[in-house]
């Protein structure tokens, strides 16, 4: 059984407003629910639209293979954990961008594109040739964050003279090997075809291994951003409307990320892109003066109790130790004690855009008290005490005075300029980017190593 291709026209329009609908309300916290609704509903729509779409044949095995797919997929979702979300968008994107790749093969193997002549041959020939080349990238470049991501590939930038030369002279190889693809007869175009997957794909692990840790948030905002346009080439492919739509949507709203992401880390958007990002620390590291104290959770406790404002700087450690809701129960605690008790998240805290929003929003943390960097950053000279939780390379005051480090030039919150600074975390290893950090030697700073949660749960009992 078919739909007619008026119904199907109209199903992908009603899946397309639901689409833009749902990243409409993926805008703000109170909608987002709304708007992953909106997505699950138009997708629906577009797999059976599309499925029962006239000159599809193979039902069964559609069915039989979205079903074991929608099974993994479901398995998996329900058992990641939060912290290793990013690996799994990353993963995901890996998979658009093959499925790019295989679309592409297979749309110029299809002898009913053989068949197409004259501008309309050459036309498809470009679609399937950019297709496979941005799917290609987005393949390779998405695993090789994956495992930047995990902790499987280390987050050192590679770096060597000549690296944007080599990119600029693999782009240039594939552009004429694209021209000779398109005047190739026949299928005789597969050999180019071959050698451009080839040299894409290591253009894909060379533009992401050239990213240090500290730059990995653009990365994966990018990677989103390909996929998307990735989809979109495979909808020309395919004559698929919907996918073009959604791919373009994907690709857009990804790039807009990106670029939202290189202004919080002020980095230029062109020199991620052209992986250069990370060549920009030159000369000496700063030696790091000073000596590092430690206090326990008495000590700190009976800080707490003394000071009038205090504010929270939560990391990744914190979604790591699931930190929030004894956080959360510290905050209503000191907050009927009278005192002014407020969050700073820095816009790349954890390992995902709006990563500590969402977890504070999980524990019920009141909106109005959770601020972003730029909106705190001028009252930290009137706070008495700052609690660092599990945060590392976001408050690392290297960014701003160490040229020769990887975050130089990063906007970070300037926790040191505080009375008091507790960092909590469990020992004196580097954040992220693998720069160490000169936050805690400062005079006015004090450890309190341990996990987050139970430190907290600890200072807790001592201030009730
Ligand atoms: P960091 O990763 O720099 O530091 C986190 C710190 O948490 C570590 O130093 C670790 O120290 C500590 N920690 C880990 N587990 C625990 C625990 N159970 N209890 C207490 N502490 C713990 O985190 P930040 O949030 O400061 O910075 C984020 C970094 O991630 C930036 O470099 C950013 O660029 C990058 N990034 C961000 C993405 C995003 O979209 N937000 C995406 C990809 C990367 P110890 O081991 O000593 O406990």
């Amino acid at each position: 059984m078919f739909i007619a291709k008026e119904i199907q026209t109209a199903a992908y329009l009603f899946a397309s407003i639901l689409f833009i609908l749902s990243l409409s309300g993926l805008s703000s916290q109170e909608s987002a629910k709304r708007g992953v609704l909106y997505g699950i509903v138009g997708m629906i729509v577009a797999i059976f639209a599309t499925v029962m779409g006239k000159g599809v044949e193979g039902h069964v095995f559609i069915i039989a293979a979205i079903a074991v797919a929608s099974v993994i997929g479901i398995l998996v979702a329900r058992k990641v954990e939060m912290t290793a979300m990013p690996q799994l968008v990353a993963i995901l994107h890996s998979f658009v961008g093959l499925a790019a790749v295989l679309v592409g093969i297979g749309s110029y193997l299809d002898p009913a594109t053989q068949a197409l002549t004259g501008a309309e041959h050459t036309i498809h020939l470009v679609e399937v040739f950019v297709g496979i080349f941005i799917g290609a990238i987005t393949f390779t470049g998405s695993i090789v964050a994956w495992g930047k991501l995990d902790g499987k590939v280390p987050s050192k930038p590679w770096s060597f003279a000549g690296l944007q030369m080599m990119n600029l002279i693999l782009v240039i190889a594939s552009t004429v090997l694209g021209v000779m693809f398109c005047m190739a007869e026949g299928t005789s175009g597969l050999l180019y075809l071959g050698i451009m997957t080839a040299i894409a794909s290591f253009v894909g692990v060379v533009l992401v291994m050239a990213i240090g840790g500290g730059d990995m948030p653009v990365v994966v905002s990018m990677l989103n951003s390909y996929s998307g346009w990735a989809a979109a080439a495979a909808g020309f492919m395919l004559s698929n409307d919907l996918l073009i739509v959604t791919g373009a949507l994907v690709g857009s709203s990804g790039a807009i990320l990106s670029m939202h992401m290189c202004h919080a880390m002020n980095r230029s958007f062109f020199s991620v892109i052209f992986a250069s990002a990370s060549l920009g620390p030159k000369g000496e590291k700063k030696a790091i003066e000073g000596e590092v104290t430690a206090l326990n959770h008495e000590e700190v406790a009976n800080l707490l109790k003394e000071a009038k404002s205090v504010v929270i700087v939560p990391g990744y450690g914190m979604a790591v130790a699931k930190a929030q809701y004894p956080i959360h129960e510290l905050v209503q605690t000191l907050r009927s004690a009278g005192k002014n008790v407020r969050f700073a998240i820095h816009p790349v805290a954890g390992r995902l855009p709006g990563h500590m929003n969402v977890l504070l929003a999980e524990a019920n943390v009141p909106y109005d008290i959770v601020l972003e960097m730029d909106e705190i950053n001028d009252d930290m000279p009137d706070t008495d005490v700052v609690m660092v939780i599990g945060a590392n390379d976001v408050v690392n005051p290297s960014a701003q005075d160490d040229p020769a480090s990887s975050i130089y030039g990063m906007p970070v919150i300037e926790a040191w300029k505080a009375e008091k600074v507790i960092i909590m975390k469990r020992s004196m290893s580097a954040g992220y980017s693998g720069e160490d950090n000169p936050l805690f030697y400062k005079p006015n700073s004090e450890m309190l190593y341990g996990d987050a949660k139970a430190s907290v749960e600890k200072i807790l009992s001592f201030l009730k």
